[in-house]
């Protein structure tokens, strides 16, 4: 793989990791840096870098009803064909097993090159005990998301749909802001537009609440990138765990309070570069939450303690 530079960038993701511990943050954006070749990174960056692609049982499941929506609606969109549910069900049942499988064996820790689409679960690499019926009712929760989804209205929707209204359907989308020089990442769900006005739909597969700036994030970027007007921009999150649908508009205001919060979030993190014009760090200026709790999940806790 050829080399390629360290950019900064902010995404809301990012964000959130660095309010959550800067340590863990330094890891997954810096340390970890170069560890996909498995043959010329050294000990510890290829350690962080393995260990900085493992998903939790829940973020898995998440991953596992995302990544199956996606092959569902790019095929209806390219083909104008919809799997039935069964099949589908079977198609993630199968990828899920093989996941499973392969994750449990610890293959993650062979593989040169990227890791990002490689199963590779925090409970196989921590081995906590996890009784069977909570993989079962992990993957139950998998099926049910599916069902909820296929009977959604999401369906006959993009059915009626002409194909090149069809924004995004899972697509990681890199772009400018106008008020900051930075680089940033949004991905939506599914996005379409209806003449003058856009839909963005936000797959939820937990219970809990919603993450409002997150919207206010979508909204930011189809109102800047996109050039569509805030009063025609709507953000729908559809909670396919508990079946419910709710529908976000946004003011002026709440666009210029993301504005702020980004611009500070920005402003933060690079307030703990060595050099920001390199986008370099030192492991030691980044310090280790003082809450146990959040290392209890953080994917890095083999290794963190051993470091400086
Ligand atoms: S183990 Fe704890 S201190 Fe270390 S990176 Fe993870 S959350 Fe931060």
């Amino acid at each position: 793989m050829a080399d390629f530079k360290n950019e900064f960038s902010w995404s809301y993701s990012r964000g959130g990791l660095f309010n959550e511990c800067k340590r863990e943050y330094y890891y997954n954006y810096y340390g970890s840096w170069g560890g996909w070749d498995k043959n010329k990174s050294d000990n510890v960056t290829r350690t962080l870098y393995v260990l900085k692609n493992l998903q939790n049982r829940w973020q898995w499941k998440g991953s596992a009803v995302h990544e199956e929506i996606e092959r569902i609606l790019k095929e209806l969109v390219s083909t104008g064909k919809l799997i039935p549910l069964d099949k589908s069900k079977t198609r993630v049942t199968e990828i899920m097993r093989n996941d499973f499988r392969s994750s449990r064996e610890g293959l993650y820790w062979n593989k040169n090159g990227s890791l990002r689409n490689e199963p590779a679960l925090f409970e196989h690499e921590y081995k906590p005990e996890i009784p069977n019926q909570i993989w079962k009712r992990n993957y139950d929760e998998v099926i049910l998301c599916l069902e909820n989804f296929y009977k959604s209205q999401v369906i006959e929707e993009i059915t009626e749909l002409p194909k090149e209204t069809v924004l995004s359907i899972e697509s990681m989308t890199g772009s400018y802001f106008s008020f900051n020089p930075e680089l940033y990442y949004v991905k939506l769900d599914l996005a379409y537009s209806i003449e003058d006005r856009i839909k963005i739909y936000d797959w939820k597969t937990g219970s809990g609440n919603s993450d409002e700036l997150q919207f206010l994030i979508y909204a930011l970027y189809a109102h800047e990138e996109l050039d569509f007007d805030l009063d025609k921009i709507t953000v729908t999150e559809l909670n396919l765990f508990e079946n419910y649908t709710k529908i976000h508009t946004f003011s002026p205001e709440q666009i210029d309070y993301a504005k702020e919060y980004i611009n500070k979030s920005i402003e933060d993190m690079k307030s703990y570069l060595i050099n920001t014009d390199e986008n370099t760090a030192n492991m030691t200026d980044f310090p280790r939450t003082e809450d146990r709790k959040i290392c209890e999940l953080c994917k890095f806790q083999k290794i963190c303690f051993d470091l400086e």
